[in-house]
């Protein structure tokens, strides 16, 4: 997996032809730490290949967080919101794909390397941690083992 430095610089440091809409500091503010910190590449192309599919804003709220636990702590996960007519869809995109039905959307994320889909009320998480040591229930497609759960507002994360 290739990891991009990630710094507070108002300036486009990645390839416009793959990332268009988002600056390098969108990923460094929607962390916590005052910190230059490396991420994976997997999940910048991620959350544009999300702004793609809905031709619409994308806010990143969480990136990296240090003092979290999880997939955030190891800066393999990214929070971000948009309305919330597009968060119904994703997550019915994600119940499609467990169902093995097709979605250009959840088939895009599982090629770059998405393995973890997180169905939140009001946000979209997504990480590429490795699922092969979580407890929680995994799913198989063609790109391998990927998980599903969503938060229950408390502090357990629920598999679907
Ligand atoms: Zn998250």
């Amino acid at each position: 997996m290739k990891w991009i430095q990630i710094k507070d610089v108002d300036d486009y440091a990645l390839s416009r032809t793959e990332t268009p809409n988002f600056k390098l500091n969108e990923f460094y503010n929607a962390s916590t730490p005052n910190q230059e910190f490396s991420y994976p590449r997997p999940l910048i192309y991620a959350v544009q290949i999300f702004r793609d599919w809905i031709c619409d804003a994308v806010f990143i709220t969480s990136t990296y967080r240090e003092f979290s636990v999880g997939a955030h702590k190891e800066r393999l996960a990214i929070d971000f919101v948009s309305s919330q007519s597009f968060t119904t869809k994703f997550h019915n995109s994600v119940m499609n794909w467990i169902l093995k039905e097709e979605s250009s959307l959840i088939y895009k994320l599982r090629e770059s390397g998405i393995t973890g889909f997180g169905l939140e009320p009001f946000c979209i998480h997504l990480d590429c941690g490795d699922y092969g040591f979580d407890k929680r229930i995994h799913h198989q497609d063609s790109f391998g083992t990927y998980t599903a759960f969503e938060w229950n507002g408390v502090d357990v994360n629920r598999s679907i």
